[in-house]
């Protein structure tokens, strides 16, 4: 039997890569998963506690006793939880603990996944894998004006300081460092909007899909 489809969206932080996952599931009738929520609520735990996000034993206990209500929470965004899921994110034995629901999730229903990973580790034989970037300018502009829309009062500069610090920390890590898949389309969304984004992303999976 076919297995349900699996699409991998991976890219850093504010390249439009939930915007256009979220679509891509709503065109293909598959769930979104955001695999970033994961990383966030362990991180979030973390901090709850008064523990160190860096602490691998505090981190660990975290993301073993996560529950489906902890994704829900509405303090997973911001840079505090930024840097915190970025942090456990290192941490191998967290992501390991995080691995066999992803994979249980995408088997089970099909899935258009969101994260840093998802078609190097999580599921390297998806069908249809993205890679969604843009320029590190492009990305911190969109963030600070998302804040901006919140009425969270930050400068420019911080904004893409810490974006820098946490694609760097994602990208340098040793286990599941974000990188494209060698077999990833590179969408670059710096010079494109949400709907032209998404068109082409739509067509590179029916294009993968034969389609
Ligand atoms: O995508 P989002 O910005 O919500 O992810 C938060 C953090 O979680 C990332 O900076 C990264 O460290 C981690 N993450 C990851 N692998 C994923 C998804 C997110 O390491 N698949």
């Amino acid at each position: 039997m076919t297995p349900p489809l699996v699409v991998a969206v991976d890219g850093p932080a504010a390249a439009g890569k939930g915007t256009l996952a979220r679509k891509l599931a709503a065109a293909l009738g598959l769930p979104y998963l955001d695999t970033g929520l994961l990383y966030r609520a362990v991180g979030r735990r973390v901090l709850d506690a008064g523990g160190d996000p860096r602490d691998p034993a505090a981190a660990v206990a975290a993301a073993r006793s996560l529950s489906a209500a902890d994704l829900d929470r509405g303090d997973l965004r911001g840079p505090q939880a930024d840097m915190a899921a970025s942090a456990v994110a290192t941490i191998p034995e967290v992501r390991a603990a995080l691995l066999d629901w992803q994979r249980d999730f995408g088997r089970t229903h099909g899935a258009v996944m969101d994260g840093r990973d998802i078609g190097t580790v999580i599921f390297p034989d998806a069908p249809a894998k993205l890679f969604v970037t843009a320029s590190p300018e492009a990305r911190a502009k969109r963030r600070w004006l998302e804040l901006q829309g919140k009425g969270v009062q930050r400068t420019l500069a911080d904004v893409e300081a810490e974006m820098r610090a946490r694609d760097a920390q994602d990208a340098g890590r040793s286990t599941a460092p974000m990188k494209p898949a060698e077999d990833a389309v590179i969408l670059d969304t710096t010079a494109l909007d949400a709907e032209h984004a998404f068109r082409m992303a739509l067509d590179v999976v029916r294009a993968r899909m034969g389609a």
